[in-house]
């Protein structure tokens, strides 16, 4: 018989309320599935913290859906009095002196953090191979061959292998939307200053988000509005709050962008998609193929990479190993400088800052740097006036079912440039972006991805859950031997 904790952030609160299973008997379960996990999801179970978390809850709330829930916080989030190491070395035994805004709001709601998820390294890259406790494995995957994709990677596996039924990440590029699609998840990222990003270790700070993985659309939903709002702490984010917005499906209208789905070639892929728009249409919803600049959606990668790589260098300046880190010897601050980087930072990281390094350089500002942000406007641009006459952009999430290790790299690819990097087009322009499940190949998923205007979280949500119920996949978990 399935566990209460298998089911939806909702089914368990109703569980919770009505006595059929306490907070303390939900975190027991919670923390048995992820000691038994071998896919290495976690920096750190919090254990003993979280018990004593779940004991003090008694009295439940039938007016907060998040009371006594269990949770998993990716580690570039910060945690009054617990490890922070985003991943990274140069991290090694940092506590943090305060908590994260989102930490914040659901310790106030008493959702029960159990534990911190592994990632990749400073949340740059996209594979689960990059971060400080190595690789990343699907859930998915038995034979522990494949990704689970990243840089989100251990709070994509919290939640696809049943540990727990939602869990925080965070998205530059595509780092919960992509994992999501390898994972059999919906992973959901709002607008951009929908959610305060305080305590979020910046990568990429106008390009980053508070982003989260669930098992339905529904539950997304629901998390917005404990996640969402402003925050002194935060000027990025909006005043104006979430709000719930009525939805007919016959007054929308949703494109397709011709040139990415004419990059996507797995046959599986494209009929699940194909078959799906039909699903919508039969809604009453109208589906146009509309064109995109290819140039611009070749020009994607490139200027994220710039941009991102720009951001990313000069926002982390900071990790010079005196401030934070295990301490490196040296006779200078240069010479300490020297050893952090040079020890504590893996290859990636490495190559990603001598980028950033130079397309700031005062000679190349002009052609890369600022060019780049051009290109990002253009394409801003572009998108927006696409929603002067759609409702949303609706696409398969990602070319392929999570990749094998041995064809993993993290650098450019001709075949898949635009396939594999649309989904940053909703971090260009702070869109809402929500991927949930479209099908699966050979015992593995594959996901869809819809994208509204900025602010229109609620029609997205309800685009979301048109999807849902036309392509059928819903509360997926990865089954898997050791999993009761
Ligand atoms: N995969 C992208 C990268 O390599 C996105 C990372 C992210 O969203 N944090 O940077």
């Amino acid at each position: 018989m399935a566990h209460v904790l298998d089911g939806s952030i909702v089914s368990i609160h109703q569980a919770l309320v009505e006595k059929r299973i306490t907070p303390l008997e939900l975190v027991d379960e919670a923390i048995k599935r992820a000691k038994a996990n071998d896919d290495n999801a976690f920096e750190c179970i919090l254990e003993e913290q979280a018990r004593q978390h779940a004991a003090s809850l008694t009295n439940p709330e039938p007016n907060n859906v998040l009371w006594g829930i269990p949770y998993v916080l990716k580690d570039n989030f910060s945690t009054q009095g617990i490890e922070t190491t985003a991943g990274s070395d140069i991290f090694k035994g940092y506590i943090p002196l305060y908590d994260a805004t989102v930490v914040e709001k659901l310790k106030q709601a008493n959702a029960v953090l159990i534990g911190k998820a592994t990632l990749d390294e400073l949340a740059m890259g996209g594979t689960g191979m990059t971060g400080h406790k190595g690789i990343q494995t699907n859930p998915y995957d038995p034979t522990h061959t494949r990704q689970i994709g990243g840089s989100s990677s251990g709070s994509a596996i919290a939640v696809s292998a049943g540990i727990v039924p939602f869990s925080i990440g965070s998205d530059t590029g595509d780092s919960v939307r992509k994992p999501a699609s390898y994972a059999g998840l919906v992973g959901f990222k709002p607008s951009w200053g929908r959610i305060s990003r305080y305590g979020l270790f910046p990568f990429a700070p106008s390009l980053d988000h508070v982003a989260y993985f669930t098992r339905n659309v529904e539950d997304a939903n629901q998390l917005l509005n404990v996640l969402a709002g402003v925050d002194a702490h935060d000027a990025t984010t909006l005043v104006e709050p979430f709000v719930e917005k009525p939805f007919s499906p016959t007054q929308t209208k949703i494109a397709v962008l011709k040139q990415v789905f004419d990059s996507i070639r797995n046959p599986i892929i494209r009929k699940a998609f194909l078959s799906s728009i039909e699903g919508l249409k039969k809604q009453g919803i109208i589906v146009d193929m509309v064109d995109f600049d290819e140039a611009l959606l070749k020009a994607i990668y490139p200027t994220y990479m710039t941009i991102s790589c720009a951001e990313a260098t000069s926002n982390n300046a900071n990790l010079d190993g005196i401030k934070f880190g295990p301490g490196y010897e040296g006779k200078t601050y240069q010479d300490v400088m020297m050893q952090a980087r040079t020890n504590g930072f893996s290859e990636l990281i490495k190559r990603r800052f001598v980028i950033g390094s130079f397309v700031l350089m005062r000679e190349n500002q002009d052609v890369l740097f600022l060019r780049a942000q051009k290109i990002r406007r253009k394409i801003v641009n572009q998108l927006n006036s696409l929603f002067e006459r759609y409702d949303g952009i609706y696409l398969p999430a990602a070319p392929t079912i999570a990749p094998l290790f041995k064809n993993s790299s993290d650098r450019l690819s001709n075949e898949y440039l635009i396939a594999d990097s649309h989904l940053a087009l909703g971090n260009f322009a702070g869109l809402p972006s929500l991927t949930l499940p479209l099908g699966f190949e050979d015992g593995l998923p594959f996901g869809a991805n819809i994208m509204t205007a900025a602010k229109e979280e609620a029609l997205c949500f309800s685009l979301a859950s048109l999807l849902e119920e036309t392509i059928g996949f819903k509360n997926l978990i990865a089954s898997k031997e050791g999993l009761e």
